[in-house]
């Protein structure tokens, strides 16, 4: 009998293939040297952490009582920085939260699991929009829940509904959305939201059940051109968000982020009280003290976005100019190209010869289609365009 259960066994064996693409950046720099690779595979920023985190890391230390700033709390976190949180939401988006709606997680990957181990018993479903961030997958499968996704809608990657309607069944525990979108950048519009929250509605009262919906939203500050993200609890009441300060405080090692339960939703009572458990019981317990606190300085600073629009400017326009096919994206820092042949993962060779990796479309269930995580520097950018010019020309599409 093997020590390794069931459950695990393919996700050692996925991790091997993400390993291999790490291993082969690492193989390509020592050849080439590391300036001559041009890695987007990965979505970690590279735009510093604002100054004001490294001020709030030195005066929360310098300030706090040292027995409370690294002692257990609350499973929901400190209550002064929940209230923090709650009071700038109300402010952007004319919320009504007090520090009772929000709970602090250690990211937006255990802000998922912690809703979906409160919500699932086995079997019952969560649909998504393909592409998706693939960990939706495992965490669904952490509950022994199932992931019913719905198929891709390019060219605009936007939801199709349709299919959410026939999708949606009396097994439909919640659905998941992600907006700003990993990977095509995509904002789903308030006309969009509220199309979703009027089917999602109609199904509630077809089955006779609430229907969660949970909104993902770690890319949530990172937008272009003042595109608004709606809050999507204005328009539905049974959601929660899922927020994150991985990406918009560049902090993605320091997991912090948090999830707002609104009063409005169907059994909040229980359910607040019930994913805070759920935190205590996944081992996590509270989210790290220490970034609470930092938190609760910062509740209103962001990563300076202009290097991401730079970037994406001057990697889409190169793109578009060498003939590739991609949307501009209105937020996150992703671009998602067609591939100019038909097998994307083969186009992701071609490209890995001219040393660029990039990841192919089929590891967010959308194959045709590739990811460029444009988190890099501009030098890097700046640097990778003749070697995207000579891809291009290889596959014949200027
Ligand atoms: N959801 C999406 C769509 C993501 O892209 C990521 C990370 O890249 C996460 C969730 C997890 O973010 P965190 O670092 O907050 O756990």
């Amino acid at each position: 009998m093997s020590l390794l259960s069931k459950k695990m066994q393919p996700l050692v064996e996925n991790n091997s293939a993400i390993r291999a693409m790490f291993e082969e950046g690492k193989r390509l720099a020592s050849i080439y040297g590391a300036e001559n690779v041009y890695d987007f595979s990965l979505g970690n920023p590279n735009v510093p952490a604002p100054k004001e985190v490294k001020e709030a890391i030195i005066s929360v230390v310098e300030e706090e009582n040292s027995n409370v700033l690294h002692g257990y709390m609350s499973n929901a976190g400190f209550e002064d920085v929940r209230n923090a949180i709650a009071q700038s939401l109300n402010q952007r988006f004319q919320t009504t939260f007090s520090y009772n709606n929000i709970l602090m997680t250690v990211g937006a990957a255990s802000g998922l699991n912690i809703v979906l181990k409160t919500i699932l018993n086995p079997g019952e479903e969560v649909v998504t929009f393909a592409p998706y961030f693939l960990e939706y997958g495992n965490y669904v499968n952490n509950y022994d829940g199932k992931l019913v996704v719905i198929s891709p809608n390019p060219p605009s990657f936007l939801p199709k509904l349709e299919e959410l309607k026939e999708k949606v069944t009396e097994k439909t525990k919640a659905i998941i959305i992600n907006s700003p979108h990993n990977p095509t950048g995509v904002i789903y519009s308030e006309e969009i939201i509220r199309q979703l929250a009027s089917i999602l509605e109609e199904k509630e009262k077809q089955y006779g059940h609430s229907i969660l919906l949970i909104s993902d939203e770690p890319y949530r500050e990172l937008v272009y051109d003042n595109v608004q993200v709606p809050f999507v609890t204005k328009y539905y009441k049974n959601a929660v968000v899922v927020y994150s300060y991985s990406k918009s405080l560049s902090l993605p090692g320091e997991r912090i982020g948090y999830i707002v339960i609104p009063d409005e939703l169907e059994q909040s009572q229980a359910l607040i009280p019930a994913m805070a458990i759920a935190n205590r019981v996944l081992g996590c317990v509270n989210a790290p003290s220490l970034m609470q606190k930092v938190i609760g300085r910062c509740v209103n600073v962001n990563v300076d976005i202009g290097f991401y629009e730079r970037n994406r400017n001057e990697l889409y326009n190169h793109l578009i100019s060498c003939g590739f096919d991609c949307a501009k994206p209105e937020g996150a820092f992703y671009l998602f190209v067609k591939s100019p042949i038909e097998d994307e993962r083969e186009f992701c060779r071609l490209a890995k010869e001219e040393n660029i990796l990039i990841v192919p479309g089929s590891s967010f269930a959308c194959p045709g289609y590739v990811r460029i995580a444009y988190c890099v520097s501009y030098e890097m950018i700046k640097s990778s365009l003749p070697a995207f010019k000579r891809l291009a020309e290889k596959c014949n599409i200027n």
